[in-house]
């Protein structure tokens, strides 16, 4: 009985999830019992997808009570599960995706207690469980696109990481109004799983009314456009990627900041002949070697290993650059510059 109703919420998810599909397996049902109540699950199976009113969501659950049902939604909005937005003084509601959402949510508080120990030693089983069915040959059916999020016509979004180099990032920062910060959801995991990272952890940013309601609700804190240019600042000197991720609606736009040790994207594009296929680079590096004194300095800050001495001589694969500028940070002369790609063009955050 109740894993029916976590069946169900598996396919509630899946109609939103850009990045963790929800398949039936005794690991989903153990995982997704952290997150969710049997009641949670059975709100959120009914909620239409996109934003939607309260009204709406009674219609699908038989002699619902509005009251109780708003202080519900209530609820799950402070744990996470779903976004209220304020629209003209009414208010609607969206089921958040398990990521990026929910799952982000949770960790962006950077609590260490045995629940989000537990949470995160059982989120890794349920991904090993979907590795094993891609290794099967049947791989879980992913929504390329979710609903709910306004986008010019004729556009499809793009799901996969876009890779913002640290100019690009400074502009956007200057012109958002409210940003967040919070820890890093990768590298908490690996706090949590006894494999901390090195690198700084609380720069994982939001911006916009991503950032309001994660503020509202304790998920991250607001930072002044002062506080995010250090904190990019900090990243950048610590060689990190800056990404930014597409999402459906409004919860959650996120500036993130990333070693391939703990991010899975990062960690799978540097396992790819060609990272930049994984990710959606914006520039690609190009090396003027006149310029250029064969110091070195450079190719270790390459997260990718798309740059190499050859017989003195630097080198930079086409196929392995994400145009990330990382290296440029390192270089004495002006032998480096980013060269853009037909997917700067798009703006970053329409
Ligand atoms: S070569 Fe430079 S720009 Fe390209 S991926 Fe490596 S660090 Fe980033
Ligand atoms: S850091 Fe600059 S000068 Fe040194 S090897 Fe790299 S490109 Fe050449």
């Amino acid at each position: 009985m109740v894993d029916a109703i976590y069946e169900k919420l598996a396919g509630a998810l899946n109609a939103r999830s850009t990045s963790l599909p929800s398949i039936i397996c005794n690991e989903f049902f153990d995982f997704i019992s952290c997150l969710y109540t049997p009641e949670d699950a059975a709100i959120y199976v009914a909620m239409p997808l996109g934003l939607s009113a309260i009204q709406d969501i009674a219609e699908n659950l038989p002699a619902a009570d509005l009251q109780k049902l708003a202080h519900d939604l209530e609820i799950m909005e402070d744990r996470g599960l779903v976004h209220i937005a304020d629209r003209d003084g009414v208010k609607l509601y969206e089921g958040l995706p398990l990521i990026p959402g929910t799952v982000e949510f949770h960790m962006m508080r950077g609590i260490v207690d045995e629940r989000h120990k537990k949470m995160t030693v059982l989120m890794k089983e349920y991904q090993r469980a979907i590795g094993k069915t891609y290794k099967s040959g049947n791989p879980p059916q992913m929504q390329k696109s979710a609903p709910g999020r306004t986008v010019p016509i004729d556009r499809e979004i793009d799901p996969r990481t876009t890779i913002v180099p640290y100019k690009e990032l400074k502009e956007l920062i200057m012109q958002t109004e409210y940003i967040s910060a919070g820890t890093c959801v990768c590298r908490h995991e690996g706090a949590l799983l006894d494999k901390p990272c090195t690198k700084p952890v609380n720069n994982c940013m939001l911006l916009g009314e991503s950032a309001i309601f994660s503020v509202n609700k304790g998920f991250a804190r607001r930072v002044t456009r002062d506080e995010a240019v250090q904190i990019i600042d900090q990243a950048e000197a610590a060689g990190l990627v800056h990404t930014y991720a597409y999402t459906t609606g409004d919860y959650f736009k996120p500036l993130c900041n990333c070693c391939h040790d703990h991010c899975a994207i990062m960690r799978s594009a540097r396992k790819s002949p060609s990272p930049g296929t994984m990710v959606i680079p914006r520039y690609l590096l190009e090396v003027n070697n006149d310029e250029c004194t064969s110091c070195g300095a450079c190719v270790s800050r390459c997260q990718m290993e798309a740059l190499k001495m050859v017989d003195g001589i630097l080198t930079r694969d086409e196929h392995r650059c994400i145009g990330c500028g990382l290296c440029m940070w390192a270089c004495p002369t002006e032998a480096l510059t980013l060269k853009p790609l037909p997917a700067s063009k798009i703006p970053l955050t329409s």
